[in-house]
């Protein structure tokens, strides 16, 4: 029997059957602190003004609008955190530090610097006019509009402003849980010596890091034998734990790769495998129920091609928030690149700027297996598929490089 290969798909007809097939994983409460790089799930609102309440942004005198020197004596203090009872009477003056809030009475204040001190008073020695250094309420956010997006990633500005507004737990996207595992007979753990044939597994920790950096949770990685049996029953664990499995190695054409049918014996449906994509051809997508499977290269740099070009868009649609963009999406090559027939290449290239223009240098030897072509790299360039060379000078588009 002949059997016909499938026809290779596109990148981006890979990555639109990935997306269409992650759906928001649900939500949880969490509190401020516990929230960092996470994903927002509501919109938040502003409970109260910001700031709550009239202040000064200078350490002065709560004072009135009026000419340059005018004698007022200091009848109280108002301090951050500790407002003064009294309302300003005609003739007087109120201490007042930065924070502090206006007195009852008082529209401006006077920094210290502007002012003599005499006896218990002040000599104002500048004009003041009204609203001169005042913060008024709500200047930074009203009671009741939104804040924060849905779909916000959490950084230290955005914790700020959700505590600003009044929030001590929010509404987040429950983390996907992403299950690793790498097969290969080859593979030794980090540090373990290695014997005739073997090499160490770089796969596992690279694919952990980078999954938890797009907010995924993962248990330890697994490492499964290149053994039919074994690698059925590596796999149906993780997909009775995990929203995601990711599985390296052993989903080429090999006699020893065991995990397209191992898949298919456990009724995860083939969603697609082999991408017009160097390097990153055998990948396979995959689904059971909800839990998405994805089945990438065993060589270390195609699979952390594979994994940013197709695992970091289902890990952000899992989790509500838009996939990365590039500020800049385009640059022109700084040196010829031969094209592949039938495959668009995924090089990674470091970024400068020559006269305006973002200039991509391809980053070393592109070999699949030249894990140091990643150091220093600073995003993917597609170059599409074709005949000859691509020459110098010509426009690529950018993709952000996983980290
Ligand atoms: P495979 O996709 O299983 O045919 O593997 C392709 C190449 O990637 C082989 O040279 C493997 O030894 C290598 N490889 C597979 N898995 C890993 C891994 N976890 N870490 C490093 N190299 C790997
Ligand atoms: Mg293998």
């Amino acid at each position: 029997m002949v059997v016909m290969a499938a026809p290779l798909i596109t990148i981006a007809e890979a990555r639109e059957l990935v997306t269409a097939a992650a759906r928001p994983l649900g939500v949880e409460t969490v509190a401020i602190a516990d929230a960092c790089d996470r994903v927002l799930a509501a919109d938040l609102e502003a409970v109260g003004d910001v700031p709550p309440f009239p202040c000064s942004a200078m350490d002065g005198y709560a004072v009135t609008a009026g000419p340059a020197d005018r004698t007022l004596e200091v009848a109280g203090e108002s301090r951050a955190g500790a407002p003064s009872g009294l309302k300003l009477g005609e003739g007087e003056a109120i201490r007042i530090s930065t924070g502090g809030a206006i007195p009852a009475g008082a529209t401006a204040v006077i920094p210290q610097e502007n002012v003599e001190v005499v006896d218990g008073s002040i000599v104002t020695r500048t004009v003041v006019s009204e609203g001169d250094h005042v913060r008024d309420s709500g200047e930074d956010m009203r009671a009741g509009t939104i804040v924060l997006r849905t779909g916000s990633v959490l950084g230290a500005a955005e914790l700020g402003a959700a505590v600003s507004a009044g929030a001590a737990e929010l509404m987040l996207a429950r983390r996907p849980r992403v299950q690793v595992l790498s097969t290969g007979d080859e593979l030794r753990a980090p540090g373990e010596p290695l014997g005739p044939g073997e090499i160490h597994n770089s796969n596992g920790p690279m694919l952990v890091a980078l999954a938890e950096h797009e907010g995924a949770a993962c248990p330890p990685a697994g490492r499964l034998p290149d053994d039919r049996a074994a690698t059925e029953a590596g796999l149906e664990s993780a997909l009775g734990s995990a929203d995601v499995v990711i599985v390296s190695g052993g989903v080429s054409v090999g006699p020893h790769d065991h995990v397209k049918p191992a898949l298919a014996q456990l009724g995860v449906e083939q969603v697609f495998w082999r991408v017009a994509l160097q390097p990153g051809k055998p990948t396979w997508f995959g689904r059971r129920g909800s839990v998405l499977v994805f089945g990438l290269p065993g060589n270390p740099v195609s699979a952390v091609v594979t994994f940013g070009l197709f695992v970091r868009p289902a890990l952000a649609a899992l989790q509500g928030r838009a996939p990365q963009r590039l500020l800049e999406p385009e640059a022109v090559l700084a040196t010829a690149v031969r094209r592949n027939p039938d495959r668009e290449q995924a090089l990674r290239v470091g970024l400068e700027r020559r006269n305006g223009r973002l200039v991509a240098t391809p980053n070393g030897p592109q070999g699949s297996h030249i894990v140091t072509s990643l150091l220093g790299a600073d995003a993917l360039a597609l170059v599409p598929a074709g005949k000859g060379e691509l020459e110098a000078g010509t426009a690529v588009t950018l993709e952000p490089l996983p980290r």
